[in-house]
């Protein structure tokens, strides 16, 4: 760390993020100038941050339901939404005594690594396709001593990747969810970060399809299936889980009140 209380780096520091435009230059500078150890590597990053890179990338880890995730270009940026979707699984997951989860398109494994820390006695299996991702995804398996989450670099799209499971009491996902239409006009920062995180075809509901389609079979009867969703898709992921045979379908907000997870159980054949 740099001396955080130096008013000189600090101004010099605020002063190039916002020439580059940077909202809250005067926020972000102190978190650069902790975040390093040299004047001359603080300087360097918010030149770059200027430049609109993600300063998540730039400072190599984030935080996300209270644990430090490690982050780099190739993995997409956990972002504080998805905490909605760990708090509602963590929240109806409470009664099983030894869940089997699996989470799809795990990619930093934020998802994944959030469970663990608050079921240790779950079995979890975060299958993620790409490989920069998946780096990041073992290096913070590592990072908290997961022992209870296994990785697995496998396409979920793959009804032969579905069909190694069976009897998965719960199966989560946050899948690229971004329209055509979105993709077309991302943030700046979000330029950076994997297409292949965020582009979810043409509608942004391919994932949604599939994964509900190809996965329902690896969950026990009655076993829960949860999606993060953009804000407009709730009823659309709705009608995709009841047309698989789903039931007890619920939307969750975020904090900004906006719909956020889709969550269902599938109907018990007995
Ligand atoms: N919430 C992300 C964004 O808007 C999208 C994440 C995703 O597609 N799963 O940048």
């Amino acid at each position: 760390m740099v001396n955080t209380h130096d008013p000189e780096l600090l101004r010099q520091l605020t002063a190039i993020l916002a020439a580059g435009g940077i909202e809250d230059a005067s926020l972000e500078a102190k978190w650069i100038a902790e975040d390093t150890e040299t004047p001359a590597q603080a300087e360097e990053i918010a030149k770059r941050r200027a430049k609109h890179e993600p300063l998540q990338y730039l400072l190599g880890a984030w935080e996300f339901y209270g644990l430090k995730f490690a982050v780099g270009g190739g993995v997409l940026i956990p972002r504080a939404d998805t905490e909605t979707l760990v708090d509602a699984v963590l929240s109806r997951v409470k009664s099983i005594k030894q869940p089997r989860i699996a989470d799809l398109c795990t990619g930093s494994a934020c998802i994944a690594l959030a469970l663990a820390a608050h079921l240790p006695a779950a079995e979890i299996t975060g299958i993620e396709l790409n490989s920069p991702a998946m780096a990041y995804a073992q290096k913070n398996r590592t990072l908290h001593h997961a022992e209870n989450v296994q990785l697995l670099q496998a396409d979920v799209l793959d009804p032969q990747t579905a069909a190694a499971f069976s009897g998965l009491d719960v199966i989560v996902s946050n899948p690229p969810y971004l329209t055509a239409e979105d993709m077309a006009h991302l943030q700046e920062e979000v330029r950076y970060e994997p297409a292949a995180a965020l582009d979810g075809g043409e509608d942004g509901l391919h994932f949604y399809r599939e994964i509900t389609k190809i996965w329902r079979g690896a969950l026990k009867n009655g076993g829960l299936l949860a999606f993060e969703i953009g804000c407009t898709q709730a009823e659309a992921v709705t009608a995709i889980l009841t047309g698989n045979g789903f039931t007890g379908i619920e939307t969750v907000k975020d904090l900004c009140g906006n719909d956020r997870a889709v969550l269902g159980y599938l109907k018990s054949v007995t």
